[in-house]
């Protein structure tokens, strides 16, 4: 049984990606914004039966795929909770200008712009600020180092990531995508019914992704302080320091805040969409290569940050992302400072543990609700719930089926 488009955003599992839109055509499908303000798919007369077999088979909140099988099978090292690599170490990119500017110290920036100096991609596919909402993120192909080093930082906003992904494929020939993890599932997806994605993309590059922030969430916040949505100009959420301030623009007065006045004091305050909240892969398991921060328990020191240069936590899970990290490091792109393991990994992202180890339940919870859940491929779901006991499995099961129904009422509050 399909499920409809309608479904998918009903169900409050619906990530606003774009792929749909960009795969069915403007005729069939246009991205706008829901009645929560967040990006949606809406269906128009041209939506064949077709269209919404294909949906059914790549949108990233139906399946979730991580390297192909052949690729993991590659990997020099295999760790439950954190999937197929080849090496994991601390690193940051080598020019002071890069690390401060960009989000946590510069590595997925640093990468870009080698990949385009050495030619070994046309273009980068990635993510810059959105003029309107300015609290969004927008899609964008930076052929420079000018361009990829003017979209460095987190876009925390909704953001339609793949919206132009089909005109990309049609008209590059090498590209490298940095992307979340979420945006690179829907790629592996698509690249099974899409020999192009293969064949153009080059490098897949993503962040750690702990979920984004719903609009009415930045509208809430903003609020709060004083400020008018409707009025805000320009956002940036992070860089210039490590994590850097939120700083937020509108005509009379530029605020700034810590991180953790933004997102709250720990991840337990962090307001996310559903489909972030049950995501079995914020630690990038269909990338090449995947960049996060390095705190100790995931969120920033106060006074630390006063001063933090920043320090990425990265994973390299193919040869090709070890070769492309050997490369940057030899060519002085990037500087390794600490080799890491799967336990610091562990310690820096323990929201990440929990959740790879509660996939299965909560997808199962999703279903028993009535709701559609992503089926989670070739990424150990059965084996990271095995490590869960019972009352634990039970809570995430009953909690997921709990959020399902809350969904169907505020589909960015539950
Ligand atoms: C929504 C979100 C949630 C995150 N949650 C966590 C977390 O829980 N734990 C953690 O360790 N790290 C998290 N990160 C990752 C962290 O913020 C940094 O992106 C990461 O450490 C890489 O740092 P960097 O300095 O190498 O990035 P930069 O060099 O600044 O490069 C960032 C790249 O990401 C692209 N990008 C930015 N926002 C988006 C977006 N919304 N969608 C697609 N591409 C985008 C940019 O275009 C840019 O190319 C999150 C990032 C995002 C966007
Ligand atoms: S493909 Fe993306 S935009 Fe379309 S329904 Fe799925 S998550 Fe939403
Ligand atoms: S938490 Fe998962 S679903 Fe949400 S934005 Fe990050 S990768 Fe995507």
């Amino acid at each position: 049984m399909h499920a409809s488009l309608d479904k998918i955003v009903d169900d409050g599992l619906c990530l606003g990606c774009g792929l749909c839109a960009a795969v069915a055509g403007p005729e069939a499908i246009e991205m706008g914004r829901g009645t929560d303000g967040d990006l949606r798919p809406f269906a128009k007369e041209g939506l064949t039966n077709d269209d919404v077999t294909l949906i059914n088979q790549i949108c990233p909140s139906l399946r979730i795929e991580g390297l192909p099988a052949t690729r993991q099978a590659e990997a020099t090292n295999h760790d439950l909770i954190w999937g197929p690599y080849e090496d994991m170490m601390l690193a940051h990119a080598t020019p002071e200008d890069v690390r401060y500017e960009a989000s946590t110290a510069g590595i997925l920036t640093a990468l870009g712009i080698m990949l385009l100096d050495t030619g070994k991609v046309d273009a980068i596919l990635h993510v810059k600020a959105a003029d309107n909402p300015a609290n969004f993120g927008q899609a964008t192909l930076s052929r420079t180092a000018a361009e990829v080093r003017a979209a460095a930082g987190s876009r925390y906003g909704p953001t339609a990531a793949l919206a132009s992904i089909n005109d990309v494929l049609d008209s590059e020939k090498a590209i490298a995508v940095i992307a979340k993890p979420c945006d690179l599932n829907a790629l592996r997806n698509l690249a099974h019914h899409d020999k192009r994605v293969n064949e153009t993309i080059h490098y897949w590059l993503t962040m750690i992704c702990g979920g984004f922030q719903p609009d009415a969430s930045f509208r809430e916040f903003v609020t709060n302080h004083g400020l008018i949505p409707e009025e805000i100009r320009k956002v940036r959420y992070r860089g210039y320091g490590c994590p850097g301030p939120t700083t937020i623009e509108s005509p009379h007065q530029v605020m700034d805040f810590h991180y953790l006045d933004f997102w709250g004091e720990d991840e337990s305050q962090w307001s996310m969409p559903l489909r972030c909240k049950i995501c079995a892969d914020g630690i990038g398991e269909a990338a090449d290569i995947a960049a996060g921060d390095a705190w100790d328990g995931a969120s920033p020191d106060r006074q630390d940050s006063l001063d933090d240069p920043g320090f990425n936590s990265v994973i390299s899970r193919t040869a090709a992302g070890q070769a492309l990290l050997n490369e940057a490091m030899a060519r002085g792109y990037i500087t390794k400072t600490e080799e890491v393991d799967p336990d610091f990994m562990s310690r820096v992202q323990p929201h990440q543990v929990a959740k790879k180890k509660a996939g299965l339940a909560r997808m199962q919870g999703l279903k028993e609700a009535g709701s559609v859940a992503p089926e989670i491929v070739n990424m150990r779901a059965e084996e990271l719930s095995a490590l869960l006991d019972e009352d634990a499995y039970q809570s995430e099961y009953e909690g997921a089926k709990r959020r399902a129904h809350a969904a169907r009422f505020s589909p960015s509050d539950t």
